[in-house]
């Protein structure tokens, strides 16, 4: 046993580092590799540890779950990221809720005296637990679906909100908490037979899905994170179901790490955690376009070209439109003509560019864009009126004015990237679609904004041969 703890030690430490390696583009493929290293050595050592299961049921697991895990994790675009992270964070939800079922399950078989008899634990505490997994991986499992459907474009994007809404949650979570008591004050009577706990499983997936339902497009970032962080928590649950340390430990990591997260999406997007779920982002104006004043005029690359030629000071601000034309490379080329032609060259990130936190930070280590060049929202912003030129590289949500200027607009008070205060700004996207939250974005309106129609990386690589002449 004590060879077993110390192999969990090992492993949590590597967690760690992993994790704190993670921090930073150059550091984070190893700390990847160390968190692995550390999930391994857990994995091998409960396997050796506890005859749970038949060595064959393991490895059919490991079998068949590897071959999903690999095909989807080749399959998916970068795009499709947060997609995959929604259904992983769900899947380990439910993961949990197995865990605390099954334990139930099995301690009603063998009956609670003999299993108390047995080991260390109290049953109040285990009963606790078993609810805590229960509860909140199922909340995790049907909300992290529910994210999923809404990113796919599966489901509409906008809030779905219907009269009684908070009240009818509220009584399934009071239904919930009083069922949980009575599960934990009777769990150990023979008549609370496991039925009981499927209606407690049933009522949190219903609790998860109507509780993601009202959450809008803008406000998704915030609920992966926080969805991401209950993974984490429910499988530190479910750690105390079964007294696995290694698994008390990683859940932690997780929930923390993804708790903090959160905290940082929300403060990016200037919210409370408490309005991002009940605030029903974007109900108000139904995702639809605004009227605006003025009209998006259009530029050739060569204008472009031209006034790119002359700029002492150029900015790059990137968006999820960059990540679907797949441009890094190109960008990165261009930004690195444009210095040699003798221009002050950065990028600007905004925290929840892209569609998963990190994005373009990922998407721009991956083009080996120098780390120097990256500067954050708060960095540039107090300078950006003497930029000459801002390239908005399918950026939209981001830098849409209406979130410092219109009080009416759902992204009201939502930090952005201040490119329209620059001299010059080019937009390249495709045409006139609107970003993320469906919002139209008046940037596009200013007067000196031109926009450069197009595919991101077509239109940079246009711009590209123009300084090769
Ligand atoms: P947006 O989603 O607001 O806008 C993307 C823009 O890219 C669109 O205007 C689109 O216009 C353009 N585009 C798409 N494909 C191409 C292409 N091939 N070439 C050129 N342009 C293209 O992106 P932002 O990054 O500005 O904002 C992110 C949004 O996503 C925010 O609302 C954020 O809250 C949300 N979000 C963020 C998450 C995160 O963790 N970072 C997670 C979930 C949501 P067009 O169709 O005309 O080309």
């Amino acid at each position: 046993m004590e060879l077993v703890n110390f192999a969990y030690i090992i492993a949590s430490i590597l967690f760690i580092f992993g994790i704190k390696m993670l921090g930073s583009a150059t550091t984070a493929r190893r700390g990847n590799r160390l968190s692995a290293l550390g999930m391994l050595i857990a994995v091998v050592v409960t396997l050796f540890d506890r005859n749970v299961l038949s060595m064959g049921w393991i490895v059919a697991g490991v079998v068949v779950g590897s071959t999903i895990g690999l095909i989807a994790a080749k399959r998916v675009q970068m795009t499709g990221m947060p997609e995959l992270v929604a259904l992983f964070n769900g899947f380990g939800g439910l993961a949990s809720v197995f865990v605390g079922w099954a334990e139930f399950d099995r301690i009603s078989r063998i009956g609670w005296e003999k299993y108390l008899g047995n080991g260390p634990a109290d049953s109040t505490f285990i009963l606790v637990a078993i609810f805590l997994a229960i509860l909140i991986g199922g909340i995790t499992f049907t909300g992290s679906l529910v994210a999923y459907l809404k990113l796919s474009g599966k489901m509409g994007g906008s809030p779905t909100l219907f009269p009684g809404q908070k009240l009818l949650n509220a009584l399934i979570l009071l239904a919930v908490i009083g069922l949980g008591v009575v599960l934990v004050v009777n769990g150990q009577s023979q008549e609370l037979v496991v039925s009981f706990l499927v209606i407690i499983i049933a009522l949190c997936c219903l609790l998860g899905i109507l509780g993601v339902l009202p959450i809008g497009g803008g406000d998704m970032p915030v609920v992966i994170a926080f969805l991401n962080s209950c993974s984490g928590l429910a499988a530190s649950a479910a750690g105390f179901v079964i007294l696995n340390n290694v698994l008390i430990v990683a859940g932690c990591l997780v929930g923390a790490s993804g708790l903090i997260l959160t905290m940082i999406m929300c403060k990016a997007m200037n919210r409370t955690l408490g309005n991002v779920f009940f605030g029903g982002f974007g109900a108000a104006s139904g995702g639809k376009a605004q009227k605006v004043e003025g009209e998006m005029k259009a530029a050739s690359t060569e204008d472009a070209y031209y006034v790119l030629e002359a700029a002492q000071s150029v900015i790059f601000v990137p968006g999820y439109g960059m990540a679907v034309a797949q441009a890094q490379h190109a960008v990165k080329e261009l930004a690195a003509i444009l210095e040699d032609n003798g221009a002050e060259v950065k990028f600007a990130i905004h925290p929840v560019a892209g569609r998963m936190p990190g994005h373009m930070n990922v998407l721009l280590a991956e083009a080996d864009v120098p780390y120097e060049q990256l500067a954050e929202m708060d960095d540039v912003n107090p300078t950006i009126a003497n930029v000459d030129v801002v390239m908005v590289i399918g950026a939209n949500d981001v830098v849409n004015p209406a979130a410092a200027e219109d009080q009416s607009s759902p992204i009201y008070g939502m930090p952005i990237i201040n490119v329209h205060q620059a001299k010059t700004v080019y937009c390249l996207k495709r045409g006139q679609g609107a970003g993320f939250s469906g919002l139209v974005n008046t940037l596009f309106f200013r007067p000196n904004t031109r926009m450069l129609y197009g595919d991101a990386k077509e239109t940079i690589n246009a711009l590209v041969s123009e300084f090769k002449g």
